[in-house]
């Protein structure tokens, strides 16, 4: 039943790097604490509902969840199943840092893990090893978050490239801006739940694919 290991492993063949998701005995506080004032501020929008609102809500959910994770980030980058010029590609990338589901490398490595070992010793999200495992518990407490550099033995191709290095570490910065930008335009026409509504439409809407 149990497909998790203790601890993260790497084994080193001719080729290879095997790494596998483990349980870590830290709690990831910081991600709890970013989630939790998401889901707070997506919360908060039920109670400040405008139609301009509902707007920003979808234009973002399409952008972040749709154009970035789902486009790009999976059929783009991890399954390479199509390509663009590198300008649009770099675009729809910003769009996935949205989503607070992480750096274009470390959600590439992931996921080629959990197709490599779909539900088996070795997948980082199971919901073999329990349906909170698969929905958040691999996020709060997986072992693979610190793992960035072993991660990327996973994604050579984007590890070679400088503009996936500086995202696997400044992958927050789009959505802190975002989030400022939305917050003065929306106040400025008016209506301040522009930030709420826009940055739940990216990221809570997307939690539910993060294990697609
Ligand atoms: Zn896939």
């Amino acid at each position: 039943m149990a497909t998790l290991l203790a601890e993260p492993q790497r084994t080193s063949g001719p080729e290879a790097v095997h790494l596998v998701q483990g349980k870590s005995d830290e709690f990831n506080w910081v991600f709890f604490v970013v989630i939790a004032a998401f889901h707070l501020g997506a919360v908060a929008a039920l109670f400040c509902f405008r139609w301009s609102s509902l707007v920003v809500f979808l234009a973002m959910w399409i952008v972040g969840q749709n154009v970035g994770i789902a486009v790009c980030y999976h059929r783009q980058l991890t399954h390479r199943g199509f390509t663009t010029p590198k300008w649009l590609e770099y675009l729809m990338v910003v769009c996935g840092t949205l989503t607070l589901q992480g750096s274009p490398i470390y959600w590439v490595a992931v996921h080629r893990m959990h197709h490599q070992y779909t539900d088996r010793s070795g997948d980082p999200h199971s919901p073999r090893d329990g349906k909170w495992w698969s929905h958040m518990g691999w996020i709060l407490h997986g072992a693979l978050h610190n793992e960035t550099t072993m991660l990327s033995h996973y994604a050579p191709d984007l590890q070679r490239n400088r503009f996936y290095r500086w995202l696997a570490v400044w992958h927050w910065i789009p959505i802190t801006f975002s989030g400022i930008a939305l917050l003065a335009c929306g106040t400025a026409l008016g209506d301040g739940g522009w930030a709420c509504h826009g940055c739940s439409g990216a990221y809570c809407c997307g939690l539910p694919s993060a294990s697609m």
